[in-house]
């Protein structure tokens, strides 16, 4: 019988959004997909950064909620004793669904552990990787593991790979691509690599404040990346007469600190959005958390599901925003990716999809 090991994403920072989060969709899809009454199913996860065992960050507390949305009973298993966990597993009825405890609480994970790896092997008799948003980690659940069992891209790591991949290779023109939030210096490098493919590049947030900084602005308190003036001046005079780099032409401010762009750039955004191919988005134009801050963000997601192009977007705050929006199932694609969907876009090697692929020509070799 087979026993498949699927990592998934449970990597949720609030349980109170868990519920709706479009992570844990994937979740119960992988789930319904790889459970038969003919096999059993093992789920690996992680969460958050903790340091040895910590209460908060288990996953029992997901067990509950999994078994509501899939309608099936999920056994826990909270310790990492994998002769007993093996036992446990080959004793269980088929058709039995497993969580393994918080993956992270060992050292091993982060380290891409070959003996943790060898150990969680030993539980199964296959590897799925349904975990994309992961996907950049080296982690011995998604690296090392390919080397001990046969494995394979769940249908969610199928599904990011597509998309993700249409955005970069041959996009049908024009080509937006529009990047904001908090975190710059994720960004910078997309940009850097979409310079030779995308039209237009529009800014907003913490992004946009790097680049007006670059060229000069008085920024007041505007959070922007001080580390990345250099890059950002770069790349606007390489893409003069080239790629756009368009940055806001008003923003608003409170304290002289700039926490959305303004009425006249977000007309000028939804202009060249309006004749978008193919867009795609990553981090909020604005503070949009805040009363006042939310406009530039809503007209942008409004303005890229009413044109006719193929959109991606991504990024924890951006997919909450869209969602808040209603906007979710009218963007093409969701990303479940902040940070891999980043270095997919900025054209860098992800370990774990890597490990798939290195796995595969293995397989090809020796047969
Ligand atoms: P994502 O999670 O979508 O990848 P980030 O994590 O980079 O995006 O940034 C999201 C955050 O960026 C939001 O919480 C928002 O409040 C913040 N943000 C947007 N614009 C600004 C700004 N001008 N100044 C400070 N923070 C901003
Ligand atoms: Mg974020």
């Amino acid at each position: 019988m087979r026993i498949y090991l699927v990592r998934i994403n449970l990597d949720v920072e609030k349980k109170e959004n868990f519920l709706d989060s479009p992570r844990i969709k994937s979740v119960v899809a992988s789930i319904k997909h790889y459970s038969r009454v003919d096999n059993k199913i093992v789920l690996l996860s992680h969460r958050g950064r903790p340091k040895g065992f910590d209460r908060k960050l288990s996953l029992e507390s997901f067990v509950a909620a999994l078994e509501k949305l899939t309608g099936k009973k999920i056994v826990f298993l909270p310790h990492f004793d994998f002769k007993r966990l093996k036992k446990n597993i080959a004793l269980a009825p088929a058709g039995s669904v497993f969580l393994l405890e918080n993956l992270r609480f060992l050292t091993g994970e982060t380290r891409d552990s070959r003996a943790l790896a060898k150990n969680l092997a030993s539980l199964g008799t296959n590897y799925v990787n349904d975990d994309f948003a992961s996907s950049h980690r080296k982690n011995a659940s998604l690296v090392e593991i390919t080397r001990f069992l046969p494995d394979e891209a769940g249908p969610n790591l199928k599904k990011e790979i597509i998309n993700l991949s249409k955005i970069i290779q041959k996009p049908q023109k024009p080509f937006v691509a529009i990047l904001g939030g908090a975190k710059a210096a994720d960004k910078l490098p997309v940009i850097k690599n979409l310079l030779s493919k995308a039209d237009y590049i529009l800014t907003g947030g913490a992004v946009a404040n790097t680049f007006l900084k670059a060229e000069g602005t008085e920024m007041g308190n505007s959070l922007f990346e001080s580390k990345m003036l250099d890059l950002a001046k770069r790349m606007i005079r390489s893409s003069v007469g080239k790629t756009k780099i368009i940055l806001p032409q008003d923003t608003k401010k409170r304290k002289g600190v700039i926490l959305d762009i303004g009425p006249k750039t977000i007309e000028h955004y939804a202009e060249i959005i309006a004749k978008a191919k193919t867009i795609v988005w990553a981090g909020p134009m604005g503070v949009f958390e805040k009363p006042g801050f939310e406009r530039g963000s809503v007209k942008i997601a409004k303005a890229i599901v009413e044109s006719r192009s193929f959109s991606v977007a991504g990024g924890g705050e951006t997919s909450i925003l869209i969602e808040k929006c209603g906007l979710t199932d009218r963007i093409d694609f969701v990303s479940n990716g902040g940070g891999a969907m980043l270095y997919f876009l900025a054209g860098k090697k992800l370990p774990a999809i890597d490990a798939l692929k290195a796995a595969a020509s293995r397989r090809q070799k020796y047969a």
